[in-house]
């Protein structure tokens, strides 16, 4: 029977619908790993579209270093990776097809400038004025940003298509989908573990996902009220049940709720982990790494901070008016213990909302490094954060998700 003219109507834009929401390509997560993916992938031809669960994108890369974003360092690759820990190898396909020299090229390529300060790199104008660049790059490429979307599910259908539901919406991918959901922390920003439960749902190991890069809480209080001193240079070498795991230099300071600092902030990549996994997690810092304490101690000591200084004194039962020669033995013992390697137990790590990144995600070992296609769905592909991936303070974190979102875009 002849269709009526209001079934023909429905028919087509039911097409229609079909159309608008069918792509070669569907990235999910709008950050730095899932926008140059997108804008990879449109840039060779296919059509892209860009779903993000926020009224915006880039909203984490807008906070990036506080504001000043620390995009990338330039390093060795060598010495790149190893800030990645034992994952870093896996990195080394992705850096080779886009390290920091060619993010530069990239970032000049869409009118970004940077600045340098030693080896790390910079934004000028911060993450706002690189998400606005990101925009024109993606808008550019005629990517289809679509903002609201927030991904729900990801099925894969015959010949290699996936349909990706939303909460509001159905897409369907021709060819591949990207998932650069990005990790747990700082959840506000979109990031909140979703990335996660969708690759777990096609049969991804997730590694435990923990908090990292944020202040680390001791179990003991000598630094109460002592909050916004800082050090440059301390040692910090961490422990597993009085087991050396590793050994963090640079900058140090003292929060409201516990220690922080460059050293502390790389040293919080493996605390984290061995939280999951140890009875006893402890650090000794180091706080003159290279000056022999024994030859003068109180000399030494004057170069600290006064109120430090005073703490330290008084857990050594020392009066601050007694004279260097008036020390007693005891005394002397109790300094050198903090001096040369005080030992602090940890009891825990930021919390979600105050780490910065995501130790833990999708397990290495399923996801292909020279693609970055997932080992057990031909057509998934991982980018960023979502990734058991994660690098020292200083532009690592950004990079390894340019990189390997460039890398999943152009596979
Ligand atoms: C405060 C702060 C400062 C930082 N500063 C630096 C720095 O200076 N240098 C550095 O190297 N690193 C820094 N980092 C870390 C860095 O920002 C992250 O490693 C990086 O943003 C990860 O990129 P990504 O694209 O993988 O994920 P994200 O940037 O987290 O982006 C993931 C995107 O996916 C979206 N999304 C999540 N779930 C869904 C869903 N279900 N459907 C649709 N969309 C979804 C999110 O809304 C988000 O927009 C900082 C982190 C924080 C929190």
């Amino acid at each position: 029977m002849a269709k009526t003219t209001v079934e023909r109507i429905q028919f087509r834009c039911y097409n229609t619908t079909m159309d608008k929401n069918e792509f070669d390509v569907i990235v999910i997560g709008a950050g730095p790993a899932g926008i140059i993916a997108a804008g990879m992938s449109a840039r060779t031809g296919r059509r892209t579209a860009l779903l993000e669960k926020n009224d915006q994108i880039g909203r984490k890369l807008r906070l990036a270093g506080g504001g000043r974003c620390n995009i990338s360092t330039l390093v060795p690759q060598s010495q790149f990776l190893q800030a990645f820990g034992r994952e870093g190898q896996f990195l080394r396909q992705a850096i080779s097809a886009l390290g920091p020299e060619e993010l530069k090229k990239f970032l000049a390529e869409i009118n970004v400038d940077i600045y340098e300060q030693g080896p790390q790199l910079f934004i000028a104008g911060g993450g706002k004025k690189l998400v606005e660049a990101l925009i024109a790059f993606l808008n550019r490429h005629h990517v289809e940003i679509r903002l609201n979307q927030k991904v729900t599910a990801m099925i894969p259908l015959e010949n290699g298509r996936f349909s990706v539901e939303t909460s509001t919406d159905h897409f369907v991918a021709r060819q591949k989908v990207i998932l650069a959901a990005g990790g747990k922390t700082y959840p506000l920003t979109g990031s909140a573990g979703d990335g996660f439960v969708l690759a777990q749902s096609l049969g991804h190991q997730i590694n435990p996902p923990v908090p990292a890069m944020g202040a680390v809480h001791l179990k003991e209080s000598v630094f109460d009220g002592l909050a916004g001193i800082s050090l440059q240079d301390v040692l910090v070498e961490v422990f597993f049940d009085n087991k050396r795991q590793g050994t963090f230099r640079g900058g140090f300071l003292i929060t409201h709720h516990g220690v922080s600092g460059p050293a502390i902030l790389n040293a919080s990549l493996i605390i984290a982990r061995g939280l999951e996994k140890h009875h006893k997690v402890s650090i000794r810092l180091h706080l003159f790494p290279d000056q022999n304490i024994d030859n003068d101690t109180m000399g030494i000591l004057e170069s600290l901070p006064q109120r430090l200084r005073a703490m330290i004194l008084k857990q050594a039962g020392v009066d601050l008016s007694q004279k260097t020669i008036q020390i007693t033995r005891s005394q002397r013992h109790a300094l050198l213990s903090m001096l040369k390697g005080w030992n602090f137990e940890v009891k825990n790590t930021a919390s979600w909302d105050q780490a910065m990144v995501t130790v833990g995600g999708v397990s290495l070992k399923q996801v292909d490094p020279k693609t970055m296609q997932s080992r057990l769905h031909p057509g998934l592909y991982f980018a960023g954060e979502v990734l058991d991936l994660a690098g020292a303070c200083g532009g690592y974190n950004l990079q390894a998700a340019f990189s390997t979102g460039y890398l999943a875009g152009i596979s």
